[in-house]
Order: C-alpha cells, then sequence, then structure tokens
C-alpha cells in the first residue's frame, strides 16, 4: 500500500477518536518500524482515551446524581449508591471537622453489614498530630492496603483499631476541602487487601472539589434545617403553652372558651349536640385552710388530671376560674353528658391525697346544658348560664352531685 493511502488512514482513525469511537484499528500490511511505532502509539492513546472518557461519563453520571441531594446525610447515601462504578468498597465513612478545626468526628458510615460497624456516628479525635492532618497538608487521598500491618506499626491508633475490629483492610482516605477550608473526610475501604490503586486516587481527586462543596453546602444546608425544625418545634410548644393554665396544665379560660366557640359551630354544620359541664369543687377553701396552700394546688393538678384521662381525646377540660372547672363533650347529648360527669364524679371522689396532718379526699358538683342544635340553637352565653345554674342547684341540694341545666 502507498503511504500516502496509509496516511489517509490514520486520518480517519484520528476523526474517529475525535468523535468518540475509539474502535480504531489498522491493516497489517506495514514493514517499516517507524509505521508499526506509530500506529502502535495510536493505538495505546485510543485505549486511553476510552479508559478515560468512561471514567468522566461515569464521573458525570455519579455528579449529576449527588447533586439531587440536599440534605447531607441523603448526598452521602448517593455517594454510597454511585461510587461503586469507579471505587471498590465494602464500606463508606464520612467524618467531619469541628469549626474550631480541632476535632474531627465521624458523622456517617454505612456498608452492606451494619451489625459490624464499631467505628461509629459520634466517634471524635484531635485533629492535631494526626494521620489525617497530614492528609489535609498533602491534599492528596491516601492509600493503606494492609490495616492489619497498619496496626503493628502504630498499635495506639484507635481508628484503625476499631476500623480492622470491623474486618476492613484496605482504605483510601479522601480529604475534602471546599473553598481551601478543610470540613473532613470520606473513607472508602474494603474487607480485601490491596483494593486500592493510583487509579482509584486520581479518580477522586477528579471530583474531590465538586463533591467537598457538596459536603459543605448540605451540612449547612442540613443545619439550618435542623435549626428551623428546632425553631418551629418551640414555636408549637409555645403556642401550647399559651393556651394552658400554668398550674394545672389544662386549657385556660380564654382557649376553653374558644374551643367551646368552635365546637358550637361545628355542632351548628353538623347538626351535632354539644354539651358543657361547669364543674367546681367542693368545700375547696376548707382544703387551703386545714391542710394549707400546697396542698390545694396538688388537689386542683390531680383533678384536672384525672378529669382530662376521663374525657375523649376530642373533648376538652379548662379551667374556667379558682377551683371551677368547663367541659366541653362534642356530639354529646345530656344524657351521655350526663354519664360522663357521673364517671367523672365518680374517679374524683375515689382520689386520696395523704398528708401528715390526715387523709384527705374530695368531691365535685356539676351541671351540665346541652344545645341540640337541632330545633334550637343556644349561644354560648346562654349554654353558660344553664350550665352554672344547674351547678348552683347541684350545690344547694347537697353537693357531690350532677344536675341538668
Ligand atoms: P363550694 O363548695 O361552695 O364551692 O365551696 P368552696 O370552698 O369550694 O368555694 P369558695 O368559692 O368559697 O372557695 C374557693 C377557694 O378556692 C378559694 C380560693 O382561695 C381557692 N383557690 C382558688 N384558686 C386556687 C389555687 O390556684 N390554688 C389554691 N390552693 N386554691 C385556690
Ligand atoms: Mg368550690
Ligand atoms: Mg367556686
Amino acid at each position: 500500500m502507498l503511504q500516502i493511502d496509509r496516511l489517509a488512514i490514520y486520518i480517519n482513525a484520528i476523526r474517529k477518536l475525535k468523535e468518540g469511537d475509539f474502535s480504531i484499528s489498522f491493516p497489517d500490511e506495514m514493514t517499516d518500524n517507524a509505521f508499526i511505532d506509530f500506529e502502535s502509539e495510536l493505538l495505546q492513546l485510543a485505549t486511553w482515551l476510552e479508559v478515560r472518557f468512561t471514567e468522566f461519563s461515569k464521573l458525570q453520571e455519579i455528579s449529576t446524581e449527588i447533586c439531587q441531594g440536599s440534605l447531607l446525610d441523603d448526598v452521602l447515601e448517593r455517594i454510597y449508591n454511585t461510587f461503586k462504578q469507579v471505587i471498590p468498597f465494602d464500606r463508606i465513612g464520612c467524618a467531619l471537622i469541628s469549626n474550631d478545626q480541632q476535632i474531627v468526628k465521624a458523622h456517617w458510615a454505612k456498608t452492606d453489614q451494619p451489625e459490624k460497624i464499631k467505628l461509629a456516628h459520634g466517634y471524635t479525635s484531635p485533629l492535631a498530630g494526626s494521620s489525617l492532618e497530614s492528609i489535609l497538608h498533602s491534599q492528596q487521598p491516601r492509600i493503606l492496603n494492609d490495616l492489619s500491618e497498619y496496626l503493628v506499626a502504630h498499635p495506639n491508633s484507635k481508628s484503625t483499631q476499631l476500623i480492622v475490629a470491623e474486618g476492613i483492610q484496605s482504605s483510601l482516605t479522601c480529604p475534602l476541602i471546599a473553598d481551601a477550608q478543610p470540613i473532613g473526610f470520606l473513607f472508602f475501604s474494603s474487607r480485601q487487601k490491596n483494593t486500592y490503586l493510583d487509579a482509584h486516587q486520581r479518580i477522586f481527586i477528579h471530583i474531590a472539589r465538586q463533591i467537598s462543596i457538596l459536603i459543605e453546602k448540605s451540612r449547612l444546608y442540613q443545619h439550618i434545617y435542623e435549626l428551623n425544625k428546632q425553631l418551629l418545634d418551640a414555636m408549637q410548644l409555645l403556642k401550647e403553652q399559651s393556651c394552658r393554665d400554668a398550674l394545672t396544665q389544662i386549657f385556660h379560660r380564654g382557649a376553653i372558651m374558644e374551643f367551646m366557640q368552635q365546637s358550637l359551630n361545628s355542632g351548628i354544620r353538623k347538626k351535632h349536640p354539644v354539651s358543657v359541664i361547669m364543674a367546681d369543687l367542693d368545700h375547696f377553701k376548707t382544703i387551703n385552710d386545714t391542710f394549707g396552700h400546697g396542698m390545694g394546688d396538688t388537689v386542683l393538678k390531680s383533678v384536672s388530671h384525672t378529669m382530662t384521662a376521663q374525657l375523649r381525646n376530642c373533648d376538652c377540660v379548662g379551667r374556667y376560674g379558682g377551683e371551677e372547672f368547663l367541659i366541653v363533650l362534642g356530639d354529646t347529648d345530656a344524657a351521655s353528658a350526663m354519664l360522663v360527669a357521673e364517671r367523672i364524679r365518680h374517679a374524683i371522689a375515689a382520689l386520696q391525697f395523704e398528708h401528715p396532718s390526715g387523709n384527705l379526699t374530695i368531691t365535685i358538683s356539676m351541671g351540665i346544658s346541652c344545645s341540640d342544635n337541632k330545633n334550637e340553637t343556644k349561644g354560648e352565653n346562654t349554654l353558660l348560664l344553664q350550665a352554672d345554674s344547674a351547678l348552683y342547684r347541684a350545690k344547694h341540694e347537697g353537693r357531690n352531685r350532677v344536675s341538668i341545666g
């Protein structure tokens, strides 16, 4: 074949390489050593390009996938699921460096044998003077391909003791550096000795910057997310507390009145009866006078607790005044309210309070009123007045009883 024809074959091969087709070959006809060498170099270049191209495509895929994570643990989970294509491992761990750069703290680890994890979340060690610190300085991943041997040379390395006890024999420790600031480490590890090659180091270096920035971002996001959650929880608690009576922890007067209004509105909409019970402890003043105010408070707390325990979740009791309570029962007619009131009356009468000057019991009187929401719709004031006068009657008739208004 003419050399000029051979040149055309080479141009064709180079074009294929440019287009990402690495399957080039040459007819086996050249005898000239210079051409044979040239073709051999070209074939090696094609193989090299193919390896890098595949690696690059996989890293692209990995970084697209990892970028979709927002919280730190989500990002780490995605690293675990995608990195297997390019770096072998049986376990991945992530440790983070404290803001003052003093401490390294194990944050996360995942393996297919989670029961074996010994180097777990929360394990800390000082950064200064450690081998991890030198990895940060070198900014290069470190390969240890025989951890048992490393442990013999460094018998006091607690983290190596733990990881070897997990059955790990090789590790690739990758520093995470975002915006020139060390943030932590990713540890790829394997149960086999001699797992890690320079190629794995190189692969990580290619993607190290992206991974580090992403981990740092997701860590900040996670921090903000957790602060936000704490704030929401605190706000919720505050909201709940603001409805509660400080002594008894049941609804205070304003909250139980609002609850009654809502129950009445819902009763009107659904044509359901709503009952209210006005309850007042009998001769409570005598308890304060005889046993002291502290005992009076204990009784109030205990009575509140007992009432709550006797109600359905959808019903509610509130402290209406000093030793007066208002109970609101949705979808409950007067007869059913009577049963509830009697149940509460008995439960309270059964309470026993111990005091050095003698044990005491307490009774309660109650008045019921019901808005049937079918034939009549009582306003909240009418309902309360009726319950109050029924209570007055119960007191008048001898206390420790229930009257219907
Ligand atoms: P009756 O059977 O007629 O209801 O008699 P009573 O003694 O229960 O009623 P009275 O209204 O005369 O007294 C209520 C007492 O409740 C007076 C008040 O000091 C007491 N009290 C109100 N709030 C509290 C409190 O938070 N703690 C304590 N220990 N006592 C309270
Ligand atoms: Mg009373
Ligand atoms: Mg009273």
